[in-house]
């Protein structure tokens, strides 16, 4: 929705720079491996984000021209590809060709290394296929729906948000008849149609009269649609699964084996790297909406208590730009301020989700996302679960507007309770108290003889639910009051419904003194779509060549490029030959990947076919190099070069990749060569 706004927003387009606000954005940094975050900064390249400063907004130029560009390069380049191409393609389904899947592997090596390593995660693997108990236990089976109408007569189907946000589009196109609070009002339903319930959505479309596209037929009423895939599990039929839609309930369900594996100790995190399923309505956008996709997802369980970070320290003077609940409802402007502020300010509810905003804020900027191109936008109260205490999602400006490409949620206690209650396992965790405390519990009173009256059959069953009560106080409260005020609580144990009468119980509060106390952990959720990032890295990092519009660059970071240096014979003489091969294995040994190019081809062209694919550093083979064994290096954002000796070549460019030196050192320490021309 936000998506749309912005897009909406052309005047933000003509604005003096991206350099002023990355300039207020600069963070403090943590870690050296930080330092460094986008080579087009510190080069001065063009950028394509745009921050206008008179509104504060930001937003990308030529976006049409850029989207067109790239995607004709990851088709040529072989990016990615539409699965099953050869039988006509799937909607919503996405294979990566060689350096689109060497970007995803260095992005997963890179997310392994930023949050699994360095912040002493567990990582777990879960199957994909998931048993219907599991997803309805979660909620999923009767809620992860979007609301979906038919044209009436073609019975073709819609997103019902998608198609009232168009049709208001359409409206909003001539606005000359119309008054400023009828603008306002559109305005506002464009806003928040992504959010609307099923109700408000009908009330919209029967208000704003909305028709099937191309046809102009009636619509059906909006209905939901389970975005699950379901399948059946073995050859009964009699036990149905889904495809997961995502990594967290794995997680979630081996709780009790990580705590103990975590020694039974709060805080710790679990992380998991796989591919979710969902069969989304309209998939659309290339990577941005599909039916599968990489998440890399981490759940950190902490005590509800104690909501500090240890290292919060460390990231308390980050900026961000942030857009609060509260200012989405005025004036959609971003604020930039420090996490540490924004966690005093309560804005963002406490220091563990900050932390996490900020680690996924570093690592997107390392991966190649620019300052200007990311905010965090809070989750309005219409759009978070009821149980959730706060949730912010990372935005990343690309052509498409800004989208949602790493959710950040403090979910409280509630997947941890749902499956304890649905699995009948212990999934909580007991703390002990530093001194004995008097803590509140319920009094509970079990009358075994009136149960046993109405419910013969499931006396055990029922004493033994209501005993453990003791230490669930809000649960047993909330029984008794309803027995208080309708005579009977509706009881439902594996899947019966019993009656619970006052006769049968009776519960008070007490105090008890206790040496420590159980409890369900909360958890705190980052969740990220890697497809998403990795188009988003592609979007912002692609530029044209000044003067040369068919030039197109991908100025990715080394350490996401496909290939780090290119090897480039400059002719396919036999006294070059043997010498791609010795530098070709000296770089493989270093660990630096590499694609050599003994085609005909002029050098230009060499080039710029390796700079299409983002590969950062070509190193050129010419006679001079059979004479003084040195080769030419050259940088792909400036294209200036120098020139080496083979022997240091391997550990200069390992320095490279891994930024601990930088072009700018290099060029003052070797040789400038300016002998083969681009
Ligand atoms: P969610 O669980 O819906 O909050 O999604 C978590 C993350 O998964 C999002 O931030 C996106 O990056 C990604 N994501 C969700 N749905 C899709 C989709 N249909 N296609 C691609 N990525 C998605």
């Amino acid at each position: 929705m936000i998506l749309l706004k912005s897009l909406i927003n052309k005047s933000s387009l003509s604005s003096p720079s991206f350099k002023s606000i990355n300039k207020s954005l600069t963070f403090k940094n943590i870690n050296n491996y930080y330092t460094t975050t986008t080579t087009t900064t510190s080069l001065n390249l063009k950028s394509n984000i745009l921050f206008n400063n008179s509104d504060n907004k930001m937003s990308i130029d030529n976006k049409e021209k850029i989207r067109a560009g790239l995607e004709d390069l990851m088709k040529r380049r072989f990016f990615i590809t539409q699965s099953f191409s050869i039988y006509g393609g799937q909607a919503g389904l996405y294979d990566y060709g060689p350096p689109g899947c060497a970007v995803k592997a260095n992005l997963i090596n890179l997310w392994r290394q930023h949050f699994v390593l360095n912040e002493d995660m567990s990582e777990v693997d879960c199957v994909s296929v998931t048993p219907e108990q599991v997803l309805k236990a979660s909620g999923h089976v009767a809620k992860f729906a979007d609301f979906m109408v038919k044209d009436e007569v073609t019975k073709a189907f819609f997103r019902a948000d998608h198609i009232l946000e168009a049709h208001i589009q359409t409206l909003l196109k001539d606005t000359s008849k119309m008054s400023k609070e009828q603008i306002e009002e559109l305005n506002f339903v464009l806003a928040k149609a992504g959010d609307y319930n099923q109700e408000q959505l009908k009330e919209s479309l029967i208000k704003y009269n909305v028709k099937a596209p191309e046809t102009g037929n009636a619509l059906t009423e909006p209905y939901p649609f389970n975005l699950m895939f379901q399948t059946q599990i073995g050859p009964s039929g009699l036990s149905t699964g889904y495809l997961r839609p995502e990594t967290a309930q794995g997680i979630f369900t081996n709780f009790g084996k990580l705590y103990e594996y975590n020694g039974k100790k709060l805080p710790f995190a679990a992380a998991q790297i796989g591919n979710a399923f969902r069969n989304e309505i309209a998939p659309r956008a290339g990577l941005l909406r599909v039916r599968e996709f990489t998440m890399a997802e981490i759940e950190h369980f902490v005590n509800p208590n104690n909501k500090t970070h240890p290292k919060f320290n460390e990231i308390k003077d980050v900026e961000a730009n942030l857009l609060s609940s509260d200012s989405q409802d005025k004036t959609s402007e971003i604020q930039v301020c420090t996490f540490g502020e924004a966690v005093e300010k309560k804005l963002i509810d406490n220091e563990t989700l900050a932390y996490f905003m900020a680690r996924t804020q570093q690592f997107l900027h390392t991966v190649g996302i620019k300052p200007a191109g990311l905010r965090f936008r809070q989750h309005q109260k219409n759009e978070m679960a009821h149980y959730a205490q706060d949730c912010w999602d990372a935005e990343i400006l690309s052509s498409y507007g800004w989208v949602e490409c790493v959710g950040h949620a403090d979910r409280s206690c509630y997947d941890l309770k749902v499956h304890a209650t649905e699995s009948k396992s212990n999934l909580s965790a007991y703390e002990e108290f530093k001194e004995p405390q008097f803590v509140d519990i319920a009094k509970v009173v079990v009358n075994p003889g009136a149960i046993s009256k109405k419910h013969r059959a499931a006396v055990s069953p029922i004493k033994k639910y209501l005993t453990e009560l003791k230490d669930d106080l809000a649960k047993a409260l909330e029984i008794q009051e309803t027995i208080t005020k309708d005579g009977s609580y509706n009881l439902v144990l594996d899947g019966n419904t019993y009656d619970i009468t006052a006769d049968m119980v009776t519960i008070s509060k007490a105090q008890e003194k206790k040496n420590g106390h159980t409890f369900f952990p909360h958890v705190i959720e980052p969740s990220f779509g890697l497809g998403r990032i990795i188009y988003s890295i592609l979007e912002q990092n692609y530029y044209t060549r000044e003067n040369d519009e068919q030039r197109g660059v991908l100025s990715l970071p080394a350490i996401i490029a496909p290939v780090k240096a290119s090897i480039l014979p400059l002719t396919s003489s036999d006294r070059i030959a043997p010498f791609v091969q010795t530098i070709s294995k000296a770089l493989k040994e270093a660990n630096i990947s590499t694609k050599v190019d003994d085609t005909g081809n002029a050098i230009g062209r060499k080039y710029a076919r390796t700079d299409e694919i983002g590969v950062p550093f070509g190193v050129t083979i010419d006679f001079q190099t059979v004479e003084d064994n040195t080769v030419t290096l050259r940088e792909r954002d400036t294209t200036k070069q120098v020139r080496i000796p083979i022997s240091e070549l391997a550990s200069t460019l390992r320095k490279l990749c891994d930024l601990t030196v930088s072009w700018s050192d290099i060029l003052k320490t070797f040789p400038i060569y300016e002998g083969q021309s681009e």
